[in-house]
């Protein structure tokens, strides 16, 4: 039988370079994304003439409790959620706005409860199932002028060590990857010479791509079932 995924925020980046990888190993898709549903739709398009699978692609605000539980009335069965909807927000911490300040909250760790409560009880009716976080290093060790991204992707990481124990019995493995600087939009914001000094400080010598983080998040659902609550680092000997 086939098998479902929803990956959240898949029309571009890394979720876009998921969606083409889990496509490619033959899972049928739910695909989300804030803005850009046109790319996205043409996304599915792609996906389904080339593999063979079905793509469903939403509209659908990762921060927002109602048009989640929207989503979900939709969705009949899945084994792997991945939550990938993500922004950035880069300045002082006295000069953010508290809508600012929620809406990094929101679409991280909010997003995160959100789908996760809703999945939960699919995946018990399959007998088992993953729960995929994309975090980032951040969220281990904290960056200056990204306190509310770090402090999200830090909740993500614990979310994902708490829920990997609730969730070990019923057979649902959850983990995260605390991805370091991956060669995305997310990342144009920064100048050609922030971006060279970044460089300089990977021991790999360079970005990371989508791809690669689309790998290791495909393994990570064919992983052993004792691999669970984990926050696995790929940031090139980054941090
Ligand atoms: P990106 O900006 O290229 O893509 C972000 C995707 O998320 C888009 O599809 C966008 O539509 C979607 N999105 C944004 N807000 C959303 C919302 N509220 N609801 C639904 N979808 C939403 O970014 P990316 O680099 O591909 O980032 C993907 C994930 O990886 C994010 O969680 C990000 O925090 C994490 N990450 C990225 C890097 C990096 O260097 N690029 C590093 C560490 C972690």
């Amino acid at each position: 039988m086939k098998k479902n995924a929803l990956i959240t925020g898949a029309s571009r980046g890394i979720g876009r370079a998921m969606a083409e990888s889990f496509a490619a190993a033959g899972f049928d898709l739910i695909l989300t994304c804030l803005h850009q549903i046109k790319e996205l739709e043409e996304l599915g398009r792609e996906l389904e003439n080339s593999h063979g699978v079905r793509c469903r692609c939403y509209a659908v605000d990762a921060g927002d409790c109602e048009a989640v539980t929207d989503l979900f009335s939709r969705i009949e069965q899945l084994d792997v959620l991945v939550n990938n909807a993500g922004i950035a927000h880069m300045g002082l911490l006295q000069d953010m706005s508290p809508q600012q300040w929620h809406r990094i909250i929101a679409t991280h760790l909010d997003g995160c409860f959100y789908t996760s409560r809703l999945a939960i009880p699919l995946m018990l009716a399959r007998g088992g199932g993953h729960i995929l976080n994309i975090s980032s290093v951040w969220g281990n060790v904290g960056a200056s002028m990204e306190v509310a991204y770090s402090a999200a992707k830090g909740g993500v990481n614990s979310f994902t060590r708490a829920l990997a124990k609730e969730l070990a019995p019923s057979h649902i493995q959850v983990n995260a990857i605390a991805c370091g600087v991956i060669d995305t939009d997310m990342n144009r914001c920064l100048t050609t010479d922030d971006m060279e000094v970044l460089r300089q400080e990977i021991p790999a010598d360079r970005l990371g791509s989508p791809q690669e983080v689309a790998a290791l998040a495909l393994l990570l659902t064919r992983a052993p079932g004792y691999l669970t609550g984990q926050v696995i680092t790929m940031d090139g000997g980054f941090v």
